[in-house]
């Protein structure tokens, strides 16, 4: 095939979050997979923190206790949550390419990981049971439900893989085995009418690994749980194997960029590429959208940097074409960057970056921009279409 690497060591392996990016934009799936800064942020690290957390409640030992042991839960559980958030904190911290770690989202994550815990015990039909009555016997049973915590599902041909959180089995009211259960702890908005296409899609490629794994399975059903309404979402319909083989194919690894899908839909959203991709630029400045939100993405050139106060003053650039060239207008404008936004602004001066800067979500809504925390500050570095792109291992 044109354009597949010769350096790739280890097959192509395609996963439901890969595929889903792939859907939205190839381009952005394409730049994800170029080894360019990831960007971490406190949403992800919550939810991770909370997913981790409630695996160690269902991996941990409860031998040599007492069946009728109670209030154990809560504290346990608080142990666990602080041992993954100051993990958390610490991957966090070492990325460079982040805003300001919340210390006030612990509450939420605390919240959220109780939710996480009512999810649980629904499953047991335990749901009302204030915590602190959990006995230590009631804990192991639901422990003993659990067939997979955590676990990677990989096709026998290893091209599609996903990452199960929890495989339950299922008991009918004489307590024998009637299924097994594919249940996703989600830490992100529930849905309030039906799952979003993307999260049906991936609960459904874990159920159709799961399945062609193991032709002799019982039932599986598949569901979302979402901890912050404490809500469970069933995801239905039929295999997804074949579209995913045809995006497995799709997908393989090209020097080339892939076909970028520029629009209010896309770039529009959550993209954390644009400082590599022209389009959304070339999308804005043809649309007439371009700084017209009230957080907006720009590129420009650096004029002035006050290192002690943040003030700056800037120039805007335009796109010369698709190529995403940049163009100073003469427009000058000034703005004031605080926070990992000044940081990151002082560490590129540092570097000797010359010319354009991407800014990514800038506060526009006011004359002086507001370059704040959660911004991106980012040598603009386009990746034009149609040549290939060697990333540097
Ligand atoms: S900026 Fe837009 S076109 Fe470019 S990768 Fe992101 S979503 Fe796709």
């Amino acid at each position: 095939m044109e354009g597949v690497e010769k350096w790739e060591t280890h097959p192509h392996q395609l996963s439901p979050s890969a595929w889903n990016r792939y859907e939205t934009c190839p381009r952005m799936y394409w730049l994800s997979r170029q080894r360019l800064p990831r960007k971490a942020g406190m949403a992800a690290s919550l939810g991770t923190a909370v997913h981790a957390s409630i695996e160690d409640l269902l991996n941990m030992s409860l031998d040599g206790r007492v069946d009728d042991e109670a209030g154990w839960l809560p504290l346990a559980a608080e142990g666990f949550l602080k041992d993954r958030w100051e993990e958390e904190k610490a991957v966090f911290h070492a990325t460079p390419r982040r805003p300001d770690w919340k210390e006030s989202k612990w509450n939420e994550a605390k919240k959220q990981q109780k939710g996480g815990i009512i999810l649980l015990l629904d499953h047991i039909n335990a749901r009302e049971l204030p915590h602190e009555r959990i006995t230590v016997a009631l804990w192991k049973h639901l422990q003993s439900l659990a067939i997979a915590v955590e676990g990677e599902l990989v096709t026998s041909d290893a091209r599609l893989m996903g990452r199960l959180d929890l495989l339950f089995a299922e008991l009918d009211e004489n307590g024998a085995m009637k299924g097994w259960l594919v249940a996703d702890l989600k830490t992100g908005n529930a849905p309030t009418k039906v799952l979003k296409t993307e999260v049906n899609r991936q609960l459904r490629m874990y159920r159709d690994i799961l399945l062609a794994n193991n032709p002799g399975a019982p039932p599986v059903r598949t569901e979302g749980w979402y901890t912050k309404t404490v809500s469970k979402w069933a995801a239905e319909g039929e295999s997804v194997l074949e579209a995913a083989y045809a995006a497995w194919e799709a997908t393989q690894p090209t020097t080339m960029p892939m076909d970028a899908q520029p629009g209010p839909e896309t770039c529009g959203g959550f993209c954390d590429w644009k400082a590599w991709c022209p389009h959304w630029w070339t999308w804005r400045q043809s649309s007439g959208t371009l700084h017209q939100s009230d957080f907006s993405d720009a590129v420009v050139l650096l004029h002035r940097f006050d290192k002690t106060t943040g003030a700056a003053v800037l120039e805007l650039c335009e796109p010369l074409d698709e190529s995403g060239r940049a163009i100073p207008t003469g427009q000058q404008i000034t703005a004031q960057f605080d926070g990992r936004g000044k940081e990151a602004l002082e560490d590129l001066t540092a570097s000797g970056h010359q010319g354009a800067i991407f800014l990514g979500s800038v506060m526009t809504s006011r004359r002086n921009w507001r370059v704040g925390p959660w911004c991106d500050v980012l040598p603009w570095t386009p990746l034009p279409d149609g040549v290939p792109y060697e990333r540097i291992s």
